[in-house]
């Protein structure tokens, strides 16, 4: 198996988190079988939501993905070098006066009002470029009034016309349905385009969302994207480890950490985690006595965590484990070996795209597979 590392070496960071590229392979396989036969593109906004634009990217490439998405133009031009043959789309819209950059880095913005689509067409942006409907989230998009102008007016084909839904992780919700029945009268409106309308979860709830196009993010990451179960057969990818940088014991009734908000109920022995906030562990992940936080695997064995998280340091009790189990500079296992993002996100009340995307520079990466 060949490695990539990037980032700052080992010895002078706290943390390392390893990518494995051929889980993200494997998870693109797994739903381009579900979306079949639709195409199966990959979102790889946020820096492929926090793993690494161009590695992640080529990764996807070479299992066989052919159209990306992206939030912003910079994150276009990003992929372009890494993806020269790519099909590039641009969620977030056309910026005022982008026009003339997606031209020249033949990236397609996804137009979300008639603003943007007179903009594009006034500057010659032609028929590469996504028309987004609104059908019920509120978010971005033309109505569907709009859209019928737009389409009556026919001074501009779009390559691609797509929605999205704001409840695909509920698969019963209602509002799911009202968006599928929009669309497909949407899709009317544009009888010879390509049509898209599914994330993650639509495109492994199948049948009617699929369309042509799917569009999946978080699960190619080895996210759960229903809430709050059950969890596909998705493979985890990232693992994140974090160096032991002091052992320490201390008595029973002594706090831990800032505010002391946590009083230990027996002798302790502490180990020390160079993690904090800054490197995008979620504060709220933390422990106090009236609410226990998230737990990392150390020696083999599930460590809770003591007390605040601090911007670099966390403390972990390893009390439970054996005399001479840990010494300095070993690691504690944060994501991966069984702890998988979605519950380190429950614990910190948030979800899974929120863990994976705060992920900072401060780790050793490594690309593995
Ligand atoms: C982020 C995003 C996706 C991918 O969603 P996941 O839930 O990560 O699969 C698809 N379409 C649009 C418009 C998005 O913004």
């Amino acid at each position: 198996m060949s490695s990539l590392h990037q980032g700052p070496p080992e010895t002078e960071t706290g943390g390392r988190l390893t990518i494995d590229l051929s889980a993200i392979a494997a998870n693109y396989k797994l739903l381009a079988s579900r979306a079949a036969p639709a195409e199966c593109a990959a979102v790889v906004k946020a820096d492929a939501y926090g793993l690494g634009v161009p590695s992640v990217a080529q990764a996807l490439w070479t299992a066989g993905a052919r159209t990306f998405f992206v939030a912003h133009v910079f994150e276009a031009r990003a992929l372009r070098a890494a993806l020269p043959e790519a099909i590039i789309y641009v969620l977030s819209g056309l910026n005022p006066g982008s026009a003339s950059i997606l031209l020249e880095i033949n990236a397609r913005p996804v137009l979300g009002s008639p603003g943007e689509v007179e903009e594009w067409v006034a500057k010659g942006g032609g028929a590469s470029a996504a028309l987004h409907i609104d059908t019920g989230m509120n978010r971005l998009g033309l109505s569907l009034s709009e859209a019928e102008e737009t389409a009556q007016k026919n001074a501009f084909r779009p390559s691609l016309v797509m929605s999205h839904l704001a409840c695909a992780d509920v698969p019963n919700h209602p509002l799911n349905k009202e968006q599928l029945t929009a669309f497909e009268a949407v899709r009317q409106l544009f009888p010879d385009t390509p049509a898209s309308l599914a994330n993650s979860a639509a495109t492994l709830s199948g049948g009617a969302y699929r369309f042509d196009l799917c569009r999946p993010g978080i699960a190619l990451y080895g996210g759960n994207p229903f809430h709050p179960h059950p969890a596909p057969d998705l493979k985890p990818v990232v693992k994140l480890q974090t160096r032991i940088v002091q052992l320490r014991e201390a008595g029973r009734g002594e706090k831990v950490g800032y505010g002391g908000e946590e009083t230990l109920g027996r002798p302790s022995r502490l180990a020390i985690l160079s993690l904090g906030y800054a490197d995008g562990f979620i504060r709220a992940a933390g422990s106090r006595d009236a609410q226990k936080g998230a737990e990392v695997i150390i020696a083999g064995k599930s460590c809770p965590l003591v007390g605040r998280i601090s911007m670099d340091l966390i403390a972990a009790d390893i009390t439970d484990l054996p005399e001479n189990a840990v010494k300095r500079g070993d690691y504690a296992t944060v994501l991966g070996d069984g702890i998988t993002i979605d519950e380190l996100a429950q614990k910190a009340g948030t979800i899974g795209y929120e863990i994976l995307t705060r992920l900072g520079p401060r780790f050793e990466r490594i690309y593995a597979g």
